[in-house]
């Protein structure tokens, strides 16, 4: 079976029906035919496009039920300042989770387009060889007031929580000390090790190889789980801008749940001794980085870039846990609208 034929996995065993539409191809300019979501009962609805493997796109066009365009161009995704909306770009399959919201409204139903880019350079690209896309989507009827995410930590022997169960206890209750605000509850679902994982990983944007490959021997994920995987030291390896920076914690998936390297990845150390070998991380800051990645899998970008770029949230600014910098001071706290991204996501299962 062609992968663009196979319909998306349900990411839930919840009640809520699963909708899919009839495959389409990306035509010669690289782009699929409009694709119409239909009004639905709810309130935020999560799409999952699945393409064929080493097939890089974007949602590239969303026209709402009043012909409004929130996102109109080619070269959408997470840094694209014309669009009102932002996604991230998918890797072979992506979910797109759209909660309605600054003037949003996607029970009304709306249309999308998703275009081809290169996966190296994030640029358009016309398609070869006519890929298929499969689009399928899960509203959600109504958001919870408080909901719960599973996790599962995937350990290396790299990390300071290898074989440290009562640290990884501590780790877990500092974190849902983080969330507690946002009305969101981790619970740690299963812990495994990573005994092959690279001590040093290096990746970048669009080169996520060496972060998928740290999971390779970790058993089959559960579904919708998060995995957190404790690495050695990481480093992003921008090829055109500088030497390697060790990162306090990546999340290469906006809107995490589908297609490769989807997981947190955090040093299992602190690699940014200077001069020195690694050391500990304090658990508080620790459980903090972790916090703002996770609302990354969720959702969120950071409330504001390093290059001036926002989350399109009109209730967050630089004091908040997703500034670009978390361990600045005042980099705390969640905001309502962050709050209902974070619960409007399919894995996270409301709290009765
Ligand atoms: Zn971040």
């Amino acid at each position: 079976m062609r992968g663009g034929d196979a319909p998306p996995r349900a990411p839930l065993d919840g009640a809520e029906p699963l909708h899919t539409a009839e495959p389409v191809t990306f035509d010669a300019d690289g782009l699929t035919p409009p694709l119409s979501i239909p009004p639905f009962t709810g309130e935020s609805v999560a799409l999952w496009a699945r393409s064929e493997p080493g097939t890089c796109f974007a949602l590239t066009s969303l026209v709402d039920a009043r012909g409004r365009a929130w996102v109109d161009q080619r070269s959408a995704g997470p840094s694209c300042t014309g669009c009102e909306v932002r996604t991230s770009i998918a890797q072979e399959e992506a979910l797109f989770v759209l909660p309605g919201g600054e003037g949003f409204t996607p029970r009304e139903g709306f249309t999308v387009r998703f275009g081809l880019v290169a996966c190296e350079t994030l640029t358009p690209v016309k398609a070869s060889g006519a890929p298929r896309l499969q689009l399928a989507w899960l509203p959600r009827a109504s958001l919870p007031e408080r909901g719960r995410l599973p996790l599962r930590f995937l350990v290396s022997r790299h990390s300071m929580l290898l074989g440290q169960p009562e640290r990884q206890r501590e780790l877990l209750e500092r974190l849902n000390d983080e969330l507690a605000e946002a009305g969101l509850e981790v619970t740690l679902e299963a812990v495994a090790e990573l005994p092959d994982a690279a001590g040093e990983t290096r990746f970048w944007t669009t080169e996520l190889a060496g972060l998928s490959a740290l999971r390779d021997g970790a058993p089959p994920a559960p579904d919708a789980t998060v995995d957190i995987v404790f690495a050695g030291c990481l480093w992003y390896d921008d090829p055109f801008f500088g030497p390697p920076v060790p990162v306090d914690g990546f999340t290469p998936r906006v809107g995490g749940g589908a297609g490769p390297a989807s997981a947190v990845f955090m040093p299992g150390l602190r690699c940014d001794a200077f001069g020195g070998a690694p050391v500990q991380w304090p658990l508080d800051a620790y459980a903090h980085v972790l916090a703002h990645e996770l609302g990354h899998f969720l959702g969120l970008y950071h409330s504001v870039e390093t290059d001036g770029t926002t989350d399109r949230l009109g209730d967050t600014g630089e004091q908040n846990i997703m500034n670009a910098n978390p361990g600045r001071a005042g980099a705390r706290g969640w905001s309502p609208s962050q709050k209902r991204r974070l619960l409007s996501h399919p894995w996270v299962r409301p709290v009765p």
